[in-house]
C-alpha cells in the first residue's frame, strides 16, 4: 500500500512537471534482473503456445535476425493455436457469431507501423499488418479493404470459428436472454436448463483477450506486435484498442516498446502504449511504467467520481532489457513470458488494486 501511494506521489510531481523528463534519474527496479540480457523477446501470453512462440521468435533472434521477424514469427504461433479463444484463429466471435481480428505492428529501426482492423477470414492478422506496414504508405486497413488487401498479398481466405468457438458462442446466445427464440421453446426451457446440453464447452458470457509480442535484437533494435479477436460478442464492427499505434501498442527505438491487453476502450482513451513508452523515456524502468498507466486510468475515473476499474493488463520492455508487467484488478499477480539467453522465464508483474 505504501509503495503504491509513494508511486502515485511521484507519478503526480512528475507529470505536473514539465522539464520532468530532465529532472528524473534512470531507477533500477523491479524487472531490472534482465537487464543486459539482450537479444530479449516477451509475451504477455504466460501458457505453453506463449513459450513455444518465445522459443520460436528467440531462434531467429539468437541466430542474429532481427526484433521484426521475431515478433510476427511468435505472434503467428499464438494466432494459429485453435485452442486459443482470444487470438487469431479460434477466437470467440462478435455478436452475430463471425470472427473478427484486429492487429497491429510497429517497427523502432524504420518508425513505421502498420494496422488492420475487422478483417474477417484470414489466420494470421499480424503478418498482414506487417504487409501494410512495409507495402503500402497507410498505416491502418479495416474490414473489407483489409480482407481485399490480404487476398491480393496471397493470404488463404479460411474459416476462423472453430467447433469450441462457434459452441461457446451458441451456449452465450441462448443464455442472453428469457425474452427472446434463442434456446429450447417456452414450456421446455427450465426442464431443459437442468440438461446438460452444453456440457464440455466453456461457459465464456463474455471475456477480453488479446497477445502482445515485443523484442529487442542483437542490434538493440526493438519491435512490437498487438494481436486479437477482441471483445467475444462485441458489436460487429467494433474496433478495440489493439489495431491503434500508440494504444495497444508502442515502439520507440531510443526507448522501448509497451503492449496493452484487457478493456480496450480505456485503452483508447488513455493511449496507454504510448503514455508507457513516454513514462520509460522519462527513465521510469518498463515495471513503473506499466503501473504509472494503471494508476492515470484509475485517476482519470476518479476524477469523475468513479471509482471503476477497468480489467487491463499491460507489459513493457526498454532497449536495456528490462520488463515490466502489470494488471488492474486482480487475485493473482500477472504473468508474462521472457526469453533471453539465460532461457525460459515467467515473469511475475504486480497488481494496481489487489482483490
Ligand atoms: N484489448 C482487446 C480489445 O479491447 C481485448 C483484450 O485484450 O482482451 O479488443
Amino acid at each position: 500500500m505504501s509503495s503504491r501511494i509513494s508511486r502515485r506521489n511521484f507519478f503526480n510531481k512528475t507529470v505536473s512537471l514539465s522539464t520532468g523528463a530532465l529532472l528524473l534519474k534512470y531507477m533500477p527496479a523491479f524487472g531490472a534482473q534482465n537487464k543486459g540480457l539482450m537479444p530479449i523477446i516477451v509475451t504477455s501470453h504466460a501458457n505453453k503456445t506463449g513459450q513455444n512462440a518465445m522459443e520460436a521468435g528467440w531462434e531467429i533472434l539468437a541466430r542474429g535476425g532481427t526484433a521484426l521477424d521475431a515478433i510476427e514469427k511468435a505472434a503467428n504461433i499464438i494466432e494459429l493455436d485453435p485452442e486459443d479463444t482470444s487470438v487469431g484463429y479460434g477466437g470467440l466471435p462478435n455478436e452475430n457469431g463471425i470472427v473478427q481480428l484486429d492487429a497491429s505492428i510497429m517497427d523502432g529501426k524504420t518508425y513505421n507501423a502498420g494496422a488492420v482492423a475487422c478483417l474477417e477470414n484470414i489466420k494470421n492478422p499480424a503478418s498482414v499488418a506487417r504487409v501494410v506496414m512495409e507495402r503500402t504508405d497507410h498505416v491502418l486497413m479495416v474490414g473489407q479493404g483489409a480482407l481485399d488487401f490480404a487476398i491480393k498479398w496471397g493470404f488463404k481466405e479460411e474459416d476462423l470459428l472453430t467447433e469450441k468457438a462457434r459452441k461457446t458462442w451458441l451456449r452465450w446466445k441462448e443464455n442472453q436472454s428469457e425474452n427472446d427464440v434463442w434456446g429450447p421453446p417456452a414450456h421446455l426451457r427450465e426442464k431443459a436448463k437442468l440438461e446438460s446440453y452444453w456440457e464440455g464447452f466453456p461457459e465464456e458470457e463474455f471475456h477480453y483477450g488479446t497477445t502482445n509480442v515485443l523484442a529487442v535484437d542483437m542490434n538493440g533494435n526493438i519491435s512490437g506486435i498487438t494481436t486479437t479477436s477482441g471483445w467475444s460478442y462485441k458489436i460487429p464492427g467494433r474496433v478495440g484498442d489493439s489495431p491503434i499505434i500508440g494504444a495497444g501498442l508502442y515502439v520507440d527505438n531510443e526507448v522501448g516498446a509497451a503492449g496493452a491487453t484487457g478493456r480496450g476502450e480505456d485503452v483508447l482513451k488513455s493511449l496507454a502504449s504510448y503514455f508507457m513508452v513516454l513514462r520509460m523515456k522519462d527513465g521510469r524502468t518498463p515495471q513503473q511504467a506499466c503501473e504509472d498507466a494503471l494508476e492515470m486510468i484509475i485517476d482519470k475515473y476518479k476524477s469523475i467520481g468513479s471509482d471503476y476499474l477497468p480489467g487491463e493488463k499491460f507489459i513493457a520492455i526498454n532497449k536495456f532489457g528490462e520488463t515490466g508487467c502489470a494488471t488492474m484488478r486482480r487475485r493473482e499477480k500477472p504473468k508474462m513470458s521472457v526469453m533471453t539467453k539465460k532461457g525460459y522465464i515467467k515473469y511475475e508483474g504486480t497488481i494496481a488494486r489487489p482483490m
